[in-house]
């Protein structure tokens, strides 16, 4: 972070379509600035993978019910990088296969696993700290109010090809083809489902990064944040 930058609290919300580089560009945010990153993406996940391990019905409303009693969810720094964790155990790699991804948007409309989700990222944005949280309902749902909103999109097929890289670098297996039709099932429950659906706010900035490289993008965002939370330097 550069020591000569004064900040006031700030909230940014950072919503938009899977793969369109949400969490790149939270995590740029937050390195540069020294405040908090959520990603929020990883809670449902991290809820989906307990949901698979622990043969939850997601028929039954107290099977659900009861297996969220029993998730807590928190996030580590290691190395400078955010781990997922799930019940005290590191859940990062297992949350990201396409079996969770295959999942997640079932579990997640579920208003009873909104509801939870969405309390304890309000409780994480609640102290004096700046926040940056990425998702799909932070503009909408999770902070309102949030002092800066930017919706993210990108062409399909940058999406599908950004995603199937990311995995590859991972060492996790991927299959274009299947993360194609994997990102467009997400999007089409993710923006039909009844409660808190994926839409852009009213007063939401939209960047489209499909031509875009990322400082160029970053460049534009950061504009936006210094201006709107009163960054300046000394
Ligand atoms: O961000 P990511 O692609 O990891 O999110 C995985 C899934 O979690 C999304 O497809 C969506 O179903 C769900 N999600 C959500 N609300 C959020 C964040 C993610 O419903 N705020």
């Amino acid at each position: 972070m550069n020591e000569n930058l004064k900040i006031k609290k700030c909230t940014i919300a950072i919503d938009g379509y899977s793969a369109c580089g949400k969490s790149t560009i939270a995590k740029q945010i937050a390195a540069r600035f020294g405040w908090v990153y959520v990603d929020t993406g990883a809670m449902y996940r991290a809820t989906t993978l307990h949901f698979l391990n622990e043969d939850v019905d997601l028929n039954s409303l107290q099977s659900v019910e009861n297996a969220l009693k029993h998730i807590n969810i928190s996030f580590r720094n290691v190395n400078g990088h955010n781990r997922t964790m799930l019940n005290g155990d590191d859940v990062e790699e297992q949350i990201r296969t396409i079996h969770v991804s295959n999942f997640v948007s079932e579990v997640s409309a579920l208003s009873v696993v909104r509801s939870a989700m969405v309390a304890q990222q309000r409780r994480m944005g609640d102290g004096d700290l700046s926040i940056v949280m990425d998702g799909r309902d932070i503009g909408t749902v999770v902070f309102p109010d949030a002092d800066i909103k930017f919706f993210i999109t990108a062409l399909p097929e940058v999406r599908a090809m950004r995603r199937f890289n990311e995995l590859v670098e991972k060492g996790i297996p991927a299959d274009l083809s299947t993360i194609a039709s994997n990102l467009m099932h997400r999007d089409t429950i993710d923006s039909t489902r009844e409660d808190s659906p994926l839409r852009q706010a009213e007063d939401a900035i939209v960047i489209d990064n499909s031509l875009l490289s990322n400082n160029e993008q970053m460049h534009i965002i950061y504009g936006h944040i210094e201006n709107k939370c009163n960054i300046y330097g000394v």
